[in-house]
């Protein structure tokens, strides 16, 4: 008798600037279609006001990042901003070969470490319709220090400039195209 297995998920990754809107569009993308297992990454970075450990982040200290690194514990990682974060192997790869469609929400050097180690997922890159558009989000926001902001804007010019790598693009103006458009590339609709 042949034994049933359902055929890998597919690994779906966004990336683009702190600000641009990818939390907003993910939480939404999610409502619409909760068969999507969103990746929870581990951080070093302090909880903002209402996140919560597991749901938003692992919220870590320094050594605690560092042995899950050392441990191999870590797809990829990255620094940004001044903290680390890190998606969890495990649950991904679990995921995967359950054949569910797993979604990685990460900043530019983690999305260049996963399309080394999985070539075939689909990477997308969410752009600002301005980098002066870009800036009165990530104030408007309000969670983040005036020197935060400085440093998440400076990184920004660094990670808009890499958005050729990327399977393909996406302006997040108004949010709703944004996430029809989402919707498209992702062949959920
Ligand atoms: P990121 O996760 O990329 O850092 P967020 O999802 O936190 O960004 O969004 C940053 C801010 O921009 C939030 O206040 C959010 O409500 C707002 N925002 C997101 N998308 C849009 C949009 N299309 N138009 C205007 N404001 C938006
Ligand atoms: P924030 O502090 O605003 O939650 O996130 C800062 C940046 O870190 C964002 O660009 C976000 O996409 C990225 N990020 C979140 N989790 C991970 C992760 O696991 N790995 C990497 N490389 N980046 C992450």
């Amino acid at each position: 008798m042949a034994v049933q297995t359902s055929s890998p998920g597919r690994l779906f990754l966004i990336t683009g600037p702190s600000g641009v809107g990818k939390g907003t569009l993910v939480t939404a993308l999610l409502q619409r279609h909760p068969q999507i297992w969103l990746s929870i990454s581990a951080t070093t970075r302090q909880p903002r006001s209402g996140e919560r450990e597991g749901e938003h982040y692992f919220f870590l200290d320094r050594p605690a990042f560092e042995a899950d690194v050392a441990g191999g514990g870590l797809l990829e990682w990255a620094e940004f901003a001044g903290n680390c974060y890190g998606t969890p192997r495990r649950p991904v790869e679990e995921q995967l070969a359950a054949g569910r469609p797993v979604l990685l929400e990460i900043e530019l050097e983690g999305a260049r470490q996963v399309r080394r180690s999985f070539p075939s997922g689909f990477q997308i890159f969410i752009k600002p319709p301005s980098f002066e558009e870009l800036e009165r989000r990530i104030r408007g926001r309000g969670t983040d220090s005036d020197a935060a902001i400085a440093r998440r804007l400076e990184r920004a010019r660094i990670e808009l400039a890499a958005e050729t790598e990327f399977d393909a693009v996406l302006v997040n103006a108004d949010l709703d195209l944004a996430l029809a458009e989402l919707e498209r590339l992702m062949e959920l609709v």
